[in-house]
């Protein structure tokens, strides 16, 4: 544990938290310590003996592994024939894979957002992607799952690339997380170089590497990272190994410029991608063995995905990159066809998820929030909308999952809903309003670009035709109005629901 921890600034959740040890003391009790003003101190007891009862030794630790712009196809196990990932296909022969597991975001930033709170980003306040020069962030108004397993007893680490706010209020030791080493946002958010006008969304300084606001190295040789997160994700299980921990650790690879160790780079006969990702499979393998070690197979969800789909290989900033697949899907990172969104997720948790399971069910990362919650005995903040939900029953085999509507959006605009097998692209003839967002203020034909209009819906039959290569919508004009009903009631409430985006006065 950081030797730090104790005195980590840290957002209480006052009214969460006096809630839950009211309850859990009881009524009487909690009209005394209302009358009373009893301390803190007494209700936050009440609060940890009753975690006690629950069984503090039966809480799970949760690790999410969380990969960058690595897509559908890029996994053997996900059919990848020209990546070897020895390591995930092995986890998902001892868990569960879902064929149907989305990101909530077509891009960085706001996937982000929603793996942390469970709600959708435009909800969270995280529409766009951030950039370095930029002065918001993730409002410190949203509750995320390392705040509310925080409270909860738990360790809580963010080891890799952040991306949620380059401001001090909106990093991740202020979000709940004991302590944060990696890249505080994109590996390819590089020194800005005056000349270079339409790169001012990248920064004045090195890329750094960071330890909470210290900076260890400016600029990071990138070749390094993969490893360093991995040693420092080690240390964390186990210095933690005999209390409930929750690791996050979202990768920086295979996110474009792309850079490997030694020992990977150059490896693969497929190219620089190829590499990141066989050593993003290497420290799967290392942290599995870890915790094999440690005997905490049997305590430990261990969850793998995605942040978006894959992107395109070429030259970009002087380097050359190579891209992912999405494994037959249309699109790729940056829209919301399947290939945007839908990423590999793998589900491991031995003696608990039944080994080589498969989950078709649409699923996403604003799930996990809500099951990390039920699993560990807490619940999940009432004052808010959560847009996902427990698939603990699932995972653990105890019941089916009902259907459930799962919404595309790019930014602040509704693009797609998916209901079981068909997924309609909304009918669009106006542009959202303008967004304050640096990515668009300094390429305004890339906003039209990225939210188009859409003159006539689209309607798929994801089962029959994942691909969304046959449009439908001539042949089911009832599924057509009754998806773009759904869709526009949905979005008529979120977008009068969202949390405004959080500026500071300067960064
Ligand atoms: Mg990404």
């Amino acid at each position: 544990m950081s030797p730090a921890r104790a005195t980590r600034p840290r957002k209480r959740l006052w009214r969460d938290v006096s809630e839950r040890a009211l309850d859990r003391c009881g009524r009487t009790l909690g009209r005394a310590v209302r009358s009373a003003f009893v301390p803190l101190a007494v209700i936050l007891a009440c609060s940890h003996f009753a975690s006690s009862a629950t069984g503090a030794e039966e809480r799970p630790n949760f690790v999410v592994i969380f990969a960058d712009d690595l897509g559908y196809g890029d996994l053997g196990v996900y059919g990848s024939e020209r990546i070897r990932t020895p390591h995930l296909d092995k986890m998902a022969a001892e868990g569960m894979r879902f064929t149907d597991f989305y990101a909530a975001a077509p891009f960085c930033s706001p996937s982000r957002a929603a793996i942390l709170t469970g709600r959708y980003p435009v909800r969270a306040g995280v529409p766009y992607v951030l950039f370095p020069t930029e002065s918001t962030g993730l409002p410190q108004a949203e509750i995320t799952v390392a705040e509310l397993l925080s409270e909860a007893g738990y360790a809580t680490a963010a080891i890799g690339k952040w991306h949620l706010g380059w401001p001090k209020p909106f990093r991740a030791h202020r979000h709940g997380f004991d302590f944060f080493f990696g890249l505080p946002y994109s590996n390819d958010m590089l020194k800005w170089e005056p000349v270079e006008i339409r790169r001012a969304q990248h920064a004045f300084w090195e890329l750094p590497l960071m330890e909470d606001d210290t900076v260890v190295e400016a600029p990071v040789n990138q070749h390094t990272l993969t490893k360093r997160y991995t040693e420092r994700a080690v240390s964390f299980i186990r210095e933690n190994r005999d209390r409930p921990f929750f690791l996050y650790f979202p990768h920086t690879f295979p996110h474009n410029p792309q850079y490997a160790s030694e020992e990977f780079e150059g490896r693969s006969p497929h190219g620089l991608y190829s590499d990141t990702v066989e050593e993003v499979d290497w420290s799967v393998g290392v942290l599995l063995d870890t915790l094999g070690e440690l005997g905490l197979d049997e305590q430990t969800l261990v969850v793998f995905t995605s942040d978006n789909g894959p992107t395109r290989g070429g030259t970009r900033w002087g380097k050359r990159s190579s891209g992912g697949t999405a494994g037959g899907l249309r699109g790729r990172k940056g829209n919301t066809y399947e290939g945007g969104m839908r990423v590999p997720a793998i589900f491991r948790w031995q003696g608990k998820i039944g080994a080589g399971t498969l989950a078709r069910d649409a699923t996403s990362i604003l799930d996990l929030m809500p099951t990390f919650a039920e699993l560990s005995g807490e619940e999940m903040p009432r004052d808010r909308v959560i847009d996902g939900r427990s698939i603990a029953d699932l995972l653990l085999g105890k019941a089916e999952l009902a259907e459930a509507p799962f919404f595309y959006y790019f930014g602040v605009q509704l693009q797609a809903v998916r209901v079981g097998r068909w997924k309609l692209h909304i009918r669009r003839t106006e542009l959202p309003p303008h967004s304050a967002s640096l990515w668009y203020l300094q390429n305004d034909d890339l906003f039209t670009r990225h939210h188009r209009l859409q003159p006539e819906p689209e309607l798929y039959d994801l089962d029959a035709d994942r691909g969304e290569t046959q449009n439908a919508a001539a042949d089911h004009p009832d599924v057509v109005e009754r998806l773009d009903t759904l869709a526009r009631q949905f979005d008529h409430d979120l977008q009068r629901d969202k949390r405004p985006q959080v500026f500071l006065d300067s960064p």
